[in-house]
């Protein structure tokens, strides 16, 4: 059963004001909110457990080193990977993304090869491939979309040609809420004998992910957006192919041997993770999933998909407001501008009246020149928000409108 009132108590954050008013959160596709379950990790790992892992010889560095490679296989069976050693721990999915496009580019684009993404990227998967391709000389090509924020598909066969080294595309919009036709976008790809990168940030929250059933050949995701700490990331990858790649970072623990003449690197998935990782991160990240499991994704999809629906036909109903993104497959994310008012402005006073949204281009500048407007306001929800909040919300709405006229 799914009980609410229950869910929002796992919240503390949720219950706190903001200028002495109930905060109502619909800011959840820049960050969620972390049960006490996941609190409550990072405070044992910090009471009890803090050490460094993989390289110690003692108790608590072998509890600690079980404790981040139990963190792993979660993941691994959380989205369905075929092998433990396919995941890989970053520091959010704009580290995960960089890593790809830098190692992948330097294994496998050359002069005049062709990267190809999407019109509604998150500026973390245009801008790495740019780096990347800078240095190989190579190119970023763009599918395009139409004015409701969905790709142009029946481009996908004429764009990808015999340059195309890999496509790189998000799930979801965090900007439009558009969701991807995933499955379709690899089948072309993969007919065509590219390889596919998703960028997942915003889809692990609200759907089920599965990399085998998808058949993607790297997914990206942040726990950050999906009731985990900050500071924690994941690659999947299929085996043969982060096999291939080279290190993205050096230093400890990704080395088989080193000389100064040569070093041999160590094999998946520590040839990716240099350094002291994010041990709190990973624990946290393994109890998120559990109760993110517990809630169960029926559940989730089902309350958001509620949510999403009541918000967006009242929003239909306004005749002051313009939604950015009007695509038949929508997730819970909705932008809009009021009027003609500034979204900094119409965010500011829904700021005062307890409403948390996000104002500006939202990381995908592309897309506001697309529309030819300086940014949205953007509501997105969780499995936590109410129709009570969404009301709240539209009251807000009614005063910014009565204030400037
Ligand atoms: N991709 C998408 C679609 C996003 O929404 C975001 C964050 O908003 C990112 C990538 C970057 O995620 P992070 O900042 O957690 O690295």
């Amino acid at each position: 059963m799914f009980d609410i009132q229950k869910i929002r108590s796992d919240f503390p954050l949720l219950q706190r004001t903001v200028y002495g008013k109930k905060l109502i959160y619909l800011d959840n596709a820049a960050t969620t909110q972390k049960p006490q379950v996941v609190i409550n990790r990072l405070q044992q790992y910090y009471t009890q457990e803090n050490t460094n892992i993989h390289r110690g010889a003692h108790f608590l560095a072998n509890e600690a080193t079980e404790a981040y490679e139990n963190g792993r296989e979660r993941v691994r069976k959380f989205i369905n990977a075929q092998h433990k050693h396919e995941i890989l721990f970053t520091r959010g999915t704009t580290e995960s993304i960089n890593l790809i496009a830098h190692s992948f580019v330097q294994r496998f684009v050359n002069e005049g090869d062709e990267v190809l993404i999407s019109a509604m990227e998150h500026h973390s998967n245009i801008v790495p491939w740019q780096l990347a391709c800078e240095i190989k000389h190579a190119t970023i090509k763009v599918i395009p979309m139409n004015q409701n924020g969905e790709l142009l598909l029946d481009q996908l066969p004429h764009l990808l040609t015999d340059k195309t080294r890999i496509v790189a595309v998000t799930a979801i919009s965090n900007a439009l809420g558009t969701v991807n036709p995933l499955k379709k976008i690899i089948q072309i790809a993969h007919e065509h004998h590219i390889p596919v990168l998703v960028d997942g940030a915003q889809s692990v929250p609200h759907a089920r992910t599965n990399v085998q059933d998808l058949d993607c050949d790297f997914f990206c995701f942040s726990g950050h957006k999906m009731y985990a700490p900050m500071g924690i990331g994941v690659v999947y990858g299929k085996e043969a192919l982060l096999n291939e790649l080279p290190p993205y970072q050096g230093g400890g623990e990704m080395v088989k041997h080193v000389t100064f003449a040569k070093t041999t690197y160590n094999e998946l998935p520590f040839k990716f993770e240099a350094g002291t990782p994010n041990v709190e991160g990973v624990l946290g990240l393994h109890s998120a999933i559990d109760y993110l499991e517990d809630i169960g994704f029926e559940n989730i999809e089902k309350q958001e998909t509620d949510l999403f629906q009541y918000a967006f036909q009242k929003f239909q109903q306004r005749n002051d407001v313009r939604l950015i993104g009007t695509a038949a497959h929508h997730a819970g994310v909705i932008s809009f501008l009021m009027n003609d008012i500034h979204p900094y402005d119409t965010g500011t006073i829904l700021d005062h009246l307890g409403v948390a949204v996000r104002t500006g281009h939202h990381c995908a500048q592309p897309i506001m020149d697309f529309y030819e407007i300086p940014g949205t306001v953007r509501a997105s929800f969780s499995f936590y928000n109410t129709k009570e909040e969404i009301d709240q919300l539209f009251v807000a709405l009614d005063r910014v409108r009565q204030m400037f006229g």
